[in-house]
């Protein structure tokens, strides 16, 4: 049978890794990327020690030339790619509320993910069931920051305008691409214990991986185009 191939962007540690490994733990084969290789080929051989195909690749997101290496070598090895989890994000609003925090925080978090997926989208395409999850935030959902004072009580204008535009893009993304065999959803993982969530979040990491890893094995019946955590619909 043929393998299922999928790549998560920022799979050295917290929500990406455990994406990997719960892709991983179903047969899928998973190509770990992180900013460095060091990185990845550390997080590939915890997970191959967990029996997982695992495999690393040096995946800065904001670096078109590892994006463009990247591509190359999934065609070469693959000939296609089923999955693309964009997971990688970043947080910088603690650094300040200025135009600078805002354009870092949206070259990972919107750039990132739009040029990775630019740069793979023919090999989704080749699959006979693409799927492309990009990991949000609640915080990215207008309609929720505007109704609900502990989300709106939060303040952090960069990470909010980064994933809301993510949000944005998903659905755009979702129209070009109706009627082909690749689905793109967006989702919010839960405030999930990582280095980002921090030692207070409610969830543990497992759980919190678990809305990409249902969004990234969809049936071809399931949806395209929608923001979800767990199987609820987000507002926008
Ligand atoms: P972590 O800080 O644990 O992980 C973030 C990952 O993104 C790391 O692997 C990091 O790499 C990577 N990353 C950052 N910048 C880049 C880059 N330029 N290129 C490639 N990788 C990069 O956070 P989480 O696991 O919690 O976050 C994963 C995703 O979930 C993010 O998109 C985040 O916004 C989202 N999210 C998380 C929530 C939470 O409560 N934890 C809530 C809502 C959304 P490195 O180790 O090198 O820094």
């Amino acid at each position: 049978m043929e393998k299922t191939i999928a790549l998560i962007t920022g799979a050295n540690k917290g929500i990406g890794l455990e994406i990997g490994r719960q892709l991983g733990r179903q047969g899928i084969t998973v190509l770990l990327g992180a900013r460095s290789l060091a990185k990845a080929e550390a997080a590939a051989s915890q997970l191959q020690a967990e029996h997982i195909q695992a495999y690393p690749i040096e995946l800065d997101v904001t670096d078109s030339g590892h994006i463009r290496s990247a591509a190359a070598k999934i065609e070469a090895d693959y000939g296609k790619l089923d999955i693309l989890v964009n997971n990688a994000g970043t947080y910088l609003d603690h650094e300040g509320n200025n135009t600078d925090v805002m354009r870092r925080t949206f070259e990972v978090n919107l750039f990132g993910a739009h040029a990775l997926t630019a740069a793979v989208l023919h090999l989704l395409s080749a699959s006979p069931a693409g799927r492309i999850v990009n990991q949000s935030s609640i915080l990215g959902s207008v309609a929720t920051i505007l109704e609900d004072e502990m989300y709106a009580s939060a303040a952090v204008p960069a990470y909010t305008a980064s994933k809301a535009a993510l949000n944005a893009w998903t659905a755009q993304l979702s129209i070009q691409l109706k009627g082909t065999n690749v689905k793109v959803n967006a989702c919010h993982p839960g405030w999930v214990k990582t280095d980002m969530g921090g030692d207070n979040a409610v969830m543990e990491i497992d759980e919190g991986a678990a809305t990409a890893v249902s969004l990234a094995t969809l049936p071809d019946d399931g949806p395209t185009g929608g923001f979800f955590h767990k199987s609820a619909n987000l507002p926008w």
